[in-house]
Parts: structure tokens; C-alpha cells; sequence
């Protein structure tokens, strides 16, 4: 296999499958469970001060230093959240963490800590759950959260993890899915559909490589769309920039299952409706080209697809200007009464009903 990831995790050039590390021989039995543990977490460092005891105890002890404690848990499974086919096991490392940040981001928190659980079965070697590592402790780095715990245990088949995520927030300053108020705005971060039209692209990949194993997999100049599925980021640059800018949402989600499901999660805790507008959908071109190739509408993908880990949030209309500055935020629609449910306003000028598990207008 050549999985090329660089040191500094980003996806480089991926021209083959893999199914795990290359040349990994040691098998996890050498080192034992105690040994194992030891040796995943010996580069652990811990970056903030409500650490006080990390791995290597019975529990680890935090000081919640006067603030308020947001905690957040998230499991992936082999065969229903990843596959290690076209998963390197390094990006895997990193997106389970990230994902769970994302979650403590999406409550206007900072992640401190987490904790991360595995259950292996007798194909993984240390070498494979090197690479898994190498991704957690990379995610660590560059979010400045401790690794304090964890669980090892083994499975009969498949790879499981369990990360939780534990972050603070200032007395009140959380946000839930629960205060959005009619005429609000509605925000999104970054751009929405490319991590399912990058899922897409290499199961089709797949599929054609599991058919005919002397054709190469042909994801050349899809780089964009494979990381945001592969390695995707927490938005806590947003976080960051909406406080600088004295800008307080109203509710706040991040977007995992796809912008329609969050937007009846906010609508429905708030007691409101919703009118968005597909023209405002924020859609890189890349995404937008590889959903014409799949003849799919770009705005299915943006509504339904899911795994963006962008922020969804409404804001009063007070805001407008300030929001504006961001070139990293859309407002795509706004809040309306219960009572006018949640609708798209298509490009054409048509309204369709909203669907938490798929916009069946554009689906037909
Ligand atoms: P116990 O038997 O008390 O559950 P363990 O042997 O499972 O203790 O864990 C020992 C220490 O290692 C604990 O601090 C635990 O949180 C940590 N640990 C166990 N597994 C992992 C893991 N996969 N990643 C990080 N830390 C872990
Ligand atoms: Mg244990």
C-alpha cells in the first residue's frame, strides 16, 4: 500500500487501499494490557492546569477551577462509523477526537480533557494502534486538551472507540439547541456536503477496487472532499471569533447527522420554525462537481449528508452586520413561528417542506 499521510497529519496523496499499517507484525499479546496502555500514552502531555491527575491512576482528578463543567461522549464502530479500507488509522485517531470536540465547541465551551476507550480485536497489532495513537495525541496537540484516561478491552470483531470529552465554560456562557427566537437569523460556519460526497467517492472507490483489485483507486484531485470525511476539524476558530465579536447565539449545534436533522433539533427544543434558502447554502465547487458527477443535487448533499462538523447557531437580527465580517459564516434563512414549519425555499422560488432524514423534492 502507499497511504501517504504527512508528519503533520494532513492528508497528502492516498493512491492505494489499505487495510491498516504495513508491515505490522507485533502483535498486542508482546506487551500485555497494562503494557499496552503504557505504551500507547507514554508521550501524553497534559496542557492545562484543571488537570491535576492524569493516566496511571484509578481515576484522574480535575479541578473545575469555578467554571462549568460541559461533557460529551461519542463511540464509533468498525462497519457502521468507519471502514478501515480507505480509514488510515491515523485520521481516525484524529476525527474520533474531533468529533468530540466539536460537541463541547458546539455548547460555546473549551475542551480540556478526554478520554479515550478501545476495544481490539486479535488483527490489531501495536504498530496499527501506534498509528491510531499518533492520531489522538495530534488532536491533543493542536487543541490543547489532556489525554487522562481511557479503557482498553477486546473484541470479537471489530474496532470500537469510546471518546469523552470534557470542557468548561464561563458561569451560564453555554449555549444549547433550545433559545432560538422567532425572526432570529440562522448562521452556518465553513461549507456544507463535501464529507459525504467524499464518502461517496471512495465507496465507489471501493467498489471498483473490491471488483477488480489491479484498478487503482482514482481519487487524484479530490483532496479536498476525502479530508473533510477522512480528517475533518472542529470549528473552535468560530467559537474563538464569536466572542471576540461580542456576538452571543441564540442556540447552537454542530452539524454530524446534516444540516436538515440539526435544524429540526434546534426548531424543536426552541419551540419554533424554520425558512432556509437553498441558494444561501454555503457549497464548495469541488463538492459541487463530484455531486454532478454522482447526479445528485449539491444542496441534497449540503442538507442530508453529514459529518461537516460545522456550526449551526442563530443569532438576533441585531447581529447582521457584525456577522457579515466572517467570511467563514453563511446566514442561509431565519426563524419563524412553530406554526410555519420548517421550510426551503428552493432556487426556483419554491418552498418545500423540510425533512429530518432527507429532502425528498430534490431526492426524486
Ligand atoms: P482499571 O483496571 O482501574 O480500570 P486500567 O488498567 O484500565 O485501570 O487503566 C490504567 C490507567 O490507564 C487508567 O488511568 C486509565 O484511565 C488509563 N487507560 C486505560 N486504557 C487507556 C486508553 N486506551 N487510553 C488512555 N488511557 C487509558
Ligand atoms: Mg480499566
Amino acid at each position: 500500500m502507499i497511504l501517504q499521510v504527512a508528519n503533520n497529519g494532513l492528508l497528502r496523496t492516498m493512491n492505494y487501499f489499505c487495510p491498516m499499517a504495513e508491515n505490522s507484525t507485533t502483535n498486542v499479546s508482546e506487551l500485555g494490557e497494562f503494557g499496552l496502555i503504557k505504551h500507547l500514552t507514554k508521550n501524553v502531555e497534559l496542557h492545562n492546569a484543571s488537570t491535576l491527575l492524569g493516566i496511571g491512576d484509578d481515576a484522574a482528578v480535575l479541578d473545575n477551577l469555578a467554571k462549568q463543567t460541559v461533557v460529551s461522549t461519542d463511540m464509533l464502530v468498525e462497519g457502521v462509523h468507519f471502514d478501515l479500507m480507505y480509514q488510515p488509522l491515523k485520521h481516525l485517531g484524529y476525527k474520533a477526537v474531533v468529533v468530540n470536540l466539536s460537541d463541547i465547541y458546539a455548547m460555546n465551551a473549551e475542551p480540556t480533557q478526554i478520554t479515550f476507550s478501545l476495544a481490539i480485536s486479535s488483527r490489531f497489532t501495536i504498530e496499527a494502534l501506534e498509528e491510531l495513537y499518533e492520531g489522538v495525541m495530534l488532536a491533543c496537540e493542536r487543541y490543547k486538551v489532556d489525554l487522562i484516561g481511557g479503557d482498553t478491552t477486546s473484541s470479537q470483531s471489530g474496532l470500537v472507540l469510546s471518546v469523552t470529552a470534557i470542557g468548561e465554560v464561563n458561569e451560564s456562557g453555554y449555549i444549547s439547541r433550545k433559545g432560538a427566537k422567532e425572526n432570529d437569523l440562522i448562521c452556518v460556519s465553513g461549507d456544507l456536503g463535501a464529507a459525504y460526497m467524499g464518502l461517496l467517492l471512495m465507496q465507489r472507490e471501493k467498489n471498483v477496487f473490491l471488483e477488480n483489485p489491479e484498478i487503482q483507486p482514482n481519487l487524484a484531485g479530490h483532496e479536498y472532499i476525502m479530508e473533510r470525511i477522512l480528517k475533518p476539524e472542529a470549528r473552535r476558530d468560530i467559537i474563538n471569533w464569536l466572542n471576540e465579536h461580542k456576538i452571543h447565539p441564540t442556540s447552537m449545534i454542530d452539524i454530524s447527522d446534516g444540516l436538515s436533522s440539526e435544524l429540526f433539533h434546534i426548531t424543536d427544543q426552541s419551540g419554533v420554525g424554520c425558512r432556509v434558502y437553498e441558494e444561501k447554502l454555503p457549497v464548495e465547487n469541488a463538492t459541487k462537481l463530484m455531486a454532478q458527477e454522482m447526479n445528485l443535487a449539491s444542496s441534497t448533499a449540503a442538507l442530508n449528508g453529514g459529518e461537516d462538523y460545522e456550526l449551526l447557531f442563530t443569532i438576533p437580527q441585531a447581529d447582521f452586520d457584525k456577522i457579515t465580517a466572517s467570511d467563514e459564516i453563511s446566514v442561509i434563512g431565519h426563524i419563524t413561528k412553530a406554526e410555519d414549519g420548517c421550510k426551503m425555499v428552493s432556487t426556483s422560488g419554491s418552498e418545500y417542506d423540510l425533512e429530518a432524514q432527507g429532502w425528498n423534492a430534490l431526492k426524486k
